[in-house]
Formats: structure tokens, sequence, C-alpha cells
């Protein structure tokens, strides 16, 4: 049996359905892909418009099924940078724009770096033994290159370490704010 939901109605076998929504005037306006029948065509652009199911590329005219097709077709055919949702004419331009993403980055680390080593808990995190890295768990003495992957260590729950009040990780964070905020 087949089922016409919006018709509430019994079909003997899917050909039949397909019959009756091709001639039945209250299918008219269907969206296929959800089974719903609309009153007009504007009811329908409505509902494609607002619904999770649709995922619409204006330039393209095409329909996305997951917002993640969407996404993936913006980044590969429309540039799309994707942490700022924004637009860029060529993959070159896209390039150079991400830079800034880069540098930004790299900028901050340095920035917290400098204020972690004035830090007065500085002994405990940072690291002496590995050229390469400049910051250590104050636990585990695991190494690190940057202050962020040591806070991410600690939140994880790979180590004991934490960041309740007194631990040195608190007291650099409550330090990095005062040095932010001034
Ligand atoms: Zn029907
Ligand atoms: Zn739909
Ligand atoms: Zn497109
Ligand atoms: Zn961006
Ligand atoms: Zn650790």
């Amino acid at each position: 049996m087949s089922y016409c939901g919006p018709c509430n109605r019994q079909f003997p076998t899917p050909s039949a359905l397909e019959q009756h929504r091709q001639t039945s005037n209250r299918h008219t306006y269907d969206c296929r892909r959800c089974q719903e029948a609309f009153k007009s065509r504007s009811a329908r652009s409505q509902h494609i418009l607002n619904s999770p199911k649709h995922n619409i590329c204006a330039d393209c005219s095409m329909d996305f099924n997951t917002p993640e097709q969407l996404l993936q077709h913006d980044v590969a055919k429309h540039n799309m940078c994707e942490p700022c949702r924004s637009y860029f004419d060529s993959p070159s331009n896209l390039r150079n724009h991400q830079k800034t993403h880069m540098r930004k980055t790299t900028e901050y680390n340095e920035y917290v770096a400098d204020i972690a080593f004035d830090c007065h808990q500085a002994g405990m995190y940072t690291c002496d033994d590995y050229p390469d890295f400049d910051f250590k768990c104050p636990t585990c003495d695991t190494p690190f290159i940057f202050m962020s992957a040591v806070l991410q260590h600690v939140e994880s729950d790979c180590c004991d370490e934490t960041l309740a009040h007194g631990r040195p990780l608190a007291k650099f964070l409550r330090f990095l704010r005062s040095q932010m905020s001034s």
C-alpha cells in the first residue's frame, strides 16, 4: 500500500500514488523532497527557504540535503572562508585572506607566551628541557609549543592537572586577564 499524507488516502501501488500526485490539483505545488503539499507556489517557496531539509545556494539554484553539503559547496565553488562565512572572487584571494587568520593566531600565541613568561608562576609550566617547546604541563611534564595547548591538555581528562583555584594555570589565567584588560 502507498499512502498520501496530505490527502489521507491509500493507494494500491506506488505508481497509483504517483499517478494521483500528478493529476490531483491538491498536489500541484508539492515539495517532492518532503512529501508535503502546498496551496501555492509562494507557500512552497516559503517552505523551501525555511525548512532545514532544504539548503539552498541561490547563485547556483541548487538545493542540498544537509547544511554540511551546502557548506562544502560554498567552500569548493564559491571560495568561502568557513570561520568568517565570507566569499571571495578566486581561490587565491581566499588563500590570501586565510593568511590573515594564521597571522592573527601566531600573533596571539606570541602575545600570550610573553605574558606567560612574566607571570610569577612561570617556573611551574615553562620548559627548559627541549629547545622546541617553551611550555610543559606542571603535573605530567608533557612539553607543548603553545600555552593554549597546555590549557587544552589540562582541561581534558587525560591528565590530573586542573584549573582549580590556586593551581598554577588558574593563577596564570587570572594574570593573563589582568594584563589583557590593562
Ligand atoms: Zn494526495
Ligand atoms: Zn520540502
Ligand atoms: Zn553555489
Ligand atoms: Zn576568514
Ligand atoms: Zn599533564
